[in-house]
């Protein structure tokens, strides 16, 4: 069979990930891929938001270390893309970043439950303390909703992130999972199977199955992605989530290029 494209991958720019664009490549072809896309965090409007993006001076940097990759690869498709970060109130700045380079798609991703505090940053994990996870989670899906709602997004990037530590809900999440599809399905976009998950404290791929379900009852389209931080990780988990798709019912994923999605059997 042929791998499905692997969607969501880094670059050292991002200041926590390790290798060359050219090793992940290369890694991609030894593990059987035939196209990948780097979609590595994408500058905020201030650099000193946070420490782990590329700064914005740096992001032609990315581009070309990208169109290198591409030029030199034979056998592999290689797309250039963005994991943006949704933030109510970022709109403009991700509009200005959509215009910047002909990107191929871009992953809206909601890290940030509040300016402060990204839900799935090992240093930010104290702030769960003495939190409600349910509230937690209320906040990061209405987010979530609110990035599918906004239209600037192809994919929305690994849709339960909150459960990264394991500090989930009691109550029924289902209804917040709806909401945020609902929108999903009104605005068009494509959600990914993010495989980081398996490598994460929740030891499960990004989104749950009950999730998947739902999507899948909505015909959500679908990409794939293992978050590579590191060119070992290109590819990784795809057995298992080609067989999760598969399982709830998906038998075609979806691709990019300049922001067109096709799709192609899985
Ligand atoms: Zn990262
Ligand atoms: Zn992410």
């Amino acid at each position: 069979m042929s791998w499905p494209a692997d969607y969501h991958m880094h670059t050292p720019l991002c200041r926590h990930a390790s290798g060359r664009p050219a090793e992940y490549a290369a890694r991609a072809v030894a593990v059987g891929l035939t196209e990948i896309g780097f979609s590595d965090h994408s500058p905020m409007r201030r650099d000193d938001f946070d420490n782990w993006r590329m700064r914005f001076d740096q992001l032609d940097e990315y581009v070309e270390s990208v169109r290198r990759v591409q030029k030199d690869s034979t056998g592999l498709t290689v797309r250039l893309a963005l994991e943006i970060d949704y933030l109510p109130g970022h709109e403009d700045w991700i509009r200005e970043l959509a215009v910047r380079h002909p990107w191929d798609y871009l992953i809206g991703s909601v890290h940030y439950v509040s300016d402060s505090w990204a839900v799935d940053n090992p240093e930010d994990i104290a702030k769960w303390k003495g939190r409600d996870p349910y509230e937690v989670w209320a906040a990061y899906f209405d987010r979530l909703t609110e990035a599918a709602d906004s239209g600037l997004f192809d994919i929305i990037g690994h849709a339960d992130l909150p459960k990264k530590f394991r500090i989930c809900p009691k109550e029924d999440c289902g209804p917040l999972f709806n909401r945020f599809l609902e929108s999903a399905q009104k605005k068009n976009v494509a959600i990914e199977l993010n495989t980081a998950g398996l490598r994460k404290d929740c030891q499960e791929i990004y989104p749950s199955r009950a999730f998947l379900q739902l999507a899948a009852q909505r015909n959500i389209p679908i990409t794939f992605g293992s978050d590579a931080h590191a060119p070992v990780e290109v590819g990784s988990g795809f057995v298992e989530a080609v067989a999760l798709a598969r399982s709830v019912g998906y038998n075609r994923y979806c691709r990019f290029f300049k922001r067109r999605r096709t799709e192609s059997p899985l």
